[in-house]
């Protein structure tokens, strides 16, 4: 792992992402990149070293954006709003060296200022004692906040002592996302994430122990034709036995910078279509049993923004939305793939309109998509998303 002991600060840094989850939240990166980088699917980090960051730096990260929230607090009005003569005024102010800070501070003030994400991919990598004082000095200065939350890797917190995670958790930290994907054995092992599913198990039920809300991020159609079965019941095997606050939902899409984009070519990887994908999602629904998550779908890549719900009481009305897509005719799915993926349709129920549908079908026939090519013109489409 590399330290960066690089003792110049280089000014304000944020990382490339964030979970859809976290988009009104104020990010500060405490790492750069990705200390594993080698899962297959993942094109986030690639050719992107891992550092740490000094602690001071983010401090002063942390200051600076401080120091204008709190300009940006004063100048408000009786209604929490500045006009715009106001915000240029101070925006005339910020030498060069402070105005992408200044941008952050803006956005997360106009956003309600009620969290906070750390930043990169495993933030939990950094020795405890650092991430508390970083918390410390996030909660000194936005005493308001709600929840500060961080992406970790399971194998990061697997090794984590608990006191060192409950301390972690008293000085703020109160949701963990954790990139789960799966809990099936073969598949973690043919994409290279690095864990098992027992791993997997061990950190989720440490963070909940710790009193953390877990968030854990599944990936439908990881396993491929092949595994499908398998990914969809071991990962809700897995998921059954931790039970956390929320499940999430990202489809895979396979952009050609990504490894197991060769795999893919070669044929070595069979992808799901959507259908596939959709059985494969009910399959997983269904499986889940005993547990009080929070199932959500808010990324842009899934085909059902509308598959969300707590369970147990809405698990009929989940797999009742994939069963009735599974039950149209080829023409009427290909339709609602299109419709979605091209921002038309947000839920099944959006077919009904005539105005929403005829546009789709003028796609469908400007561009020549059938039942047969619907899937890859849209893997073509996913791409830009990602
Ligand atoms: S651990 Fe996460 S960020 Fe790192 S390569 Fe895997 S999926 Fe990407």
């Amino acid at each position: 792992m590399k330290n960066d002991n690089t003792k110049i600060y280089q000014g304000f840094e944020q990382g490339p992402i964030r979970p859809p989850s976290e988009a009104y939240s104020l990010l500060i990166r405490v790492t750069r990149n990705c200390p594993w980088n080698f899962c297959t699917f993942c094109p986030v980090y690639k050719n992107r070293p891992f550092s740490l960051r000094p602690v001071e730096h983010v401090l002063e990260d942390i200051d600076m954006v401080a120091r204008h929230v709190d300009s940006l607090r004063k100048n408000r009005d009786s209604r929490g709003i500045i006009d715009r003569e106001g915000l240029n005024d101070l925006a005339r102010k910020i030498p060069n060296t402070e105005s992408q800070a200044f941008q952050v501070a803006m956005r997360w003030f106009s956003g309600g200022m009620r969290s906070i994400f750390i930043q990169d991919a495993n933030s939990l990598i950094i020795p405890p004692p650092d991430m508390i004082r970083i918390l410390k000095h996030l909660k000194k200065h936005f005493y308001w906040v709600e929840r500060i939350t961080s992406y970790a890797r399971s194998r990061t917190i697997a090794r984590i002592k608990d006191e060192d995670l409950a301390a972690i958790a008293d000085a703020g930290l109160n949701r963990i996302h954790i990139g789960m994907e799966s809990g099936a054995d073969s598949v973690l092992e043919k994409v290279k994430k690095g864990v098992t599913k027992a791993v997997h198990i061990k950190a989720g039920l440490k963070v909940k122990k710790a009193g953390m809300q877990l968030s854990e991020y599944v990936m439908p159609g990881l396993g491929g034709k092949n595994l499908s079965k398998e990914h969809a019941l071991e990962t809700a095997d897995a998921l059954n036995q931790i039970d956390p606050e929320f499940i999430r939902l990202r489809s895979l899409a396979i952009p050609n910078t990504v490894p197991l984009f060769a795999e893919w070519e070669s044929g070595r990887f069979e992808k799901c279509t959507d259908v596939e994908t959709v059985k494969e999602i009910l399959m997983f629904i269904e499986a889940l049993d005993g547990i009080y998550s929070e199932i959500k779908s808010d990324h842009v890549l899934n085909l059902f923004e509308e598959i969300e719900g707590k369970l147990p009481q809405d698990k009929e009305k989940m797999t009742g939305v994939l069963q009735t897509f599974l039950d149209m005719d080829p023409n009427q799915q290909c339709l609602f793939q299109v419709g979605r993926r091209f921002g038309i349709f947000r839920q099944l129920s959006d077919m009904n309109s005539p105005r929403r549908l005829d546009r789709v079908e003028e796609i469908c026939k400007k561009n020549g998509i059938t039942p047969e090519n619907a899937d890859l013109v849209i893997d073509e489409l996913m791409k830009r998303f990602i």
